[in-house]
């Protein structure tokens, strides 16, 4: 059996007095299309964060591909593409320079090739030369997506991509994910958002309060839960 994409074992994180994370134990498998979902403040960013390395953890493992998150933190980092929450850039690089920027951090030189064809799938590419203050909120998004993309992660984590964004953009969005899902790539997504977990994931886990409080199959899940409980829980 192949190593999973992601495996995270007895994962605490305290901010304060405030327990984020409170014994997370989540294995990811290659290739799966993974939801986690939960309401405001259950820990998903803190748990995407510390998989990125933002956030250290008080206990626990993270690994990525196999590689330790603190160990062996610029392999497992290299294995990862995270599209964060956040809108933040400098607004005065172009698309096209923070994608090189980008490129840098992973020491990937000459990247040109891919970074073209990164914007050509997001439909990115007429706004390659412009500065990303003058970019709207759903193009500054796709920015984001292509940023995650620019060292050829394997596994690729989505925080609320589409929170905020139009139904137009968000079906886009979701075609290309699946596509990068079809072509081999890990992809794990947080969202609020039932009905997208529910025609997008194969397998589900939900968070509560810095657990994971079920682990299933999406088919599997919606039945144990009529979709209205479920609903609820996430609320
Ligand atoms: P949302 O869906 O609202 O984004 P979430 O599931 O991503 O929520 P987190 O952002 O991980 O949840 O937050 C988990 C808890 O930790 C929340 O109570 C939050 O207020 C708290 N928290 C997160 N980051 C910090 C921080 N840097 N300092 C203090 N508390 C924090």
């Amino acid at each position: 059996m192949s190593i999973p994409a992601i495996r995270i074992a007895a994962l605490t994180k305290r901010y304060g007095a405030l327990q984020a994370l409170a014994g997370v134990d989540l294995e990811i498998h290659q290739g799966e299309f993974f939801g986690l979902l939960g309401p405001n403040g259950a820990g998903k960013t803190t748990l995407i964060s510390a998989l990125a390395g933002l956030v250290r953890p008080d206990g626990g493992t993270l690994e990525v591909m196999g590689y330790d998150v603190v160990s062996a933190y610029r392999k497992a980092r290299r294995a990862l593409g995270v599209v964060p929450q956040e809108l933040v850039f400098d607004p005065f690089f172009s698309v096209r320079e923070l994608l090189r920027i980008q490129s840098g951090y992973f020491g990937i030189r000459g990247n040109d090739d891919w970074i073209d064809e990164i914007l050509a799938s997001l439909d990115l590419t007429a706004k390659a030369g412009v500065n990303m203050r003058a970019l709207s909120g759903g193009m500054k998004r796709r920015v984001l997506v292509a940023q995650a993309l620019v060292h050829r992660p394997p596994v690729i984590v989505l925080d609320e991509p589409t929170a905020g964004v139009d139904v137009e953009l968000r079906q886009g969005l979701w075609a290309f994910v699946r596509k990068l899902n079809r072509d081999g790539h890990t992809i794990v997504l947080t969202t609020h958002y039932l009905e997208e977990a529910e025609t997008l994931c194969g397998r589900i886990a939900m968070l509560k309060a810095g657990r994971v409080v079920a682990l299933d199959s999406t088919a599997n899940l919606l039945q144990r839960f009529a979709t209205h409980s479920l609903r609820v829980r996430l609320e």
